[in-house]
């Protein structure tokens, strides 16, 4: 048996601290009860039941029948199967698996024609014996589009139009001998913001330089693009942002990324450590992987679209964008996510939680840490001027003047 001190602290809205200690008697180590002799769950406890999980997976006899291939040996993997597998079911890793030969050995033996495909793939294939566009059956066919199901072989002129609700694909042009890469623009493709595809625009002005990059997940790509001046026209963000496509400035846009690129990195934080560098010079290497060919550099106006996207969504996801009032009345800590793992009475603990027998009252206990962020002084910024907060305390950090404030009452302190 252990004595444990259960430290409650309690923050109140004004900054104040209060601290309550209390004892309990525990075991000290919940996974021996038979060892001390005592059950840790007896029955005058009334805790909720606990689910019971399938055996464990990981005897010797299961291991023996299936030989380890990449996915089992992949400790993220085989912990994300096991949160996912129904409970009620038998649970995955314990199905017996027919004795099968090697899936890779099997594809050992189909290497060759798999590489000869990826080689068949570089070439014109069998439209190589093809005289003329199968189209418009008058020009010669040499364009055509890495991005799109078919890799059909069109004149230039019939792959604008066959891409005008696909401006982002990335085109390739058979000079005799061998496929270069050549853009859409470089053929003529505009891209007409303010009107739908089948609509005529009949003001259309040309992007400031008619020079636009748009990054998207396939590359970063220079396009010719039109506003639309027309009467009814919106003002050029909002016909941007209609078309899907981010700006990553308010006045004058000549950058913009579209909503995939931006949910695709977002949701990739989420899962991996990939940088925004990373990604974007990934991005790079698949608009042109050789190093020979000069890509926009909008890493910047990346970072700031990425940053803004973030703060949209969530306010989105916060309700925030229905509010008559608008998002500037959005109130300190409204945007953030209550903690699931904390108990939250009436929403994730048992009913009768409160009952419990003092002994066990740990497991329904709030328990706080604190903990330094040392990398934080990466994202100190200059002054708000040149950086203004976009989440004046709306979720997991505090109003930063409220913060300044609090600090200047403290002055320096040596660290010992
Ligand atoms: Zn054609
Ligand atoms: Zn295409
Ligand atoms: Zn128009």
């Amino acid at each position: 048996m252990t004595r444990f001190r259960h430290t409650n602290l309690d923050l109140d809205r004004g900054g104040s601290t209060s601290v309550r200690s209390s004892y309990f008697t525990a075991l000290a180590s919940p996974e021996r009860p038979t060892a001390q002799g005592i059950d840790l769950f007896e029955i005058d406890d009334e805790l909720p039941a606990l689910v019971d999980v399938g055996p464990d997976s990981d005897n010797e006899q299961d291991q023996d029948k299936a030989v380890a291939c990449d996915a089992e040996l992949d400790v993220q993997y085989q912990q994300h199967k096991t949160t996912m597998v129904d409970l009620a079911k038998e649970p995955l890793a314990n199905k017996p698996k027919e004795p099968t030969e090697n899936v890779n050995k099997q594809w050992l033996r189909e290497r060759e024609v798999f590489l000869r495909q990826l080689l068949r793939l570089d070439g014109r294939g069998h439209y190589a014996h093809e005289g003329l566009c199968p189209v418009c059956d008058k020009e010669k066919p040499t364009v055509r589009c890495e991005d799109c199901h078919d890799r059909v072989l069109l004149c230039p002129g019939c792959t604008v139009d066959h891409h005008y609700s696909n401006p982002t694909h990335r085109v390739e042009y058979w000079n005799g001998t061998y496929f270069e890469p050549t853009t859409l623009k470089a053929h003529g493709l505009r891209i007409q913001l303010g009107h739908a595809l089948d609509e005529h625009c009949v003001n259309p002005v040309p992007s400031p330089g008619d020079d636009f990059i748009i990054v998207d997940t396939n590359g970063i790509h220079a396009v010719s693009l039109n506003f639309c001046v027309c009467t009814t026209a919106q003002k050029d963000t909002i016909q941007l942002l209609r078309a899907r496509l981010y700006p990553a400035t308010v006045k004058s846009p000549q950058t913009a990324a579209t909503f995939n690129v931006l949910e695709f990195f977002h949701l990739l934080t989420f899962d991996s450590k990939a940088s925004a560098f990373e990604f974007y010079h990934a991005l790079g290497r698949r608009t042109d992987n050789t190093g020979t060919v000069e890509i926009s550099d909008r890493y910047e106006e990346f970072l700031r679209m990425v940053r803004q996207w973030r703060n949209l969504k969530m306010l989105k996801r916060a309700g925030r964008g229905h509010d008559p009032e608008g998002v500037d009345t959005t109130k300190e800590g409204q945007c953030a996510v209550l903690c699931p793992a904390c108990p939250q009475p009436g929403k994730n603990l048992p009913q009768g939680w409160d009952a419990t027998p003092e002994k066990s009252q740990f497991l329904f206990s709030l328990f706080l840490a604190e903990d330094a962020n040392f990398r934080m002084v990466r994202k100190k910024v200059s002054s708000e001027a040149a950086n203004p907060t976009m989440s004046a305390g709306l979720s997991y950090f505090v109003e930063i003047s409220k913060y300044r404030a609090h600090l200047a009452t403290y002055g320096d302190q040596k660290e010992v």
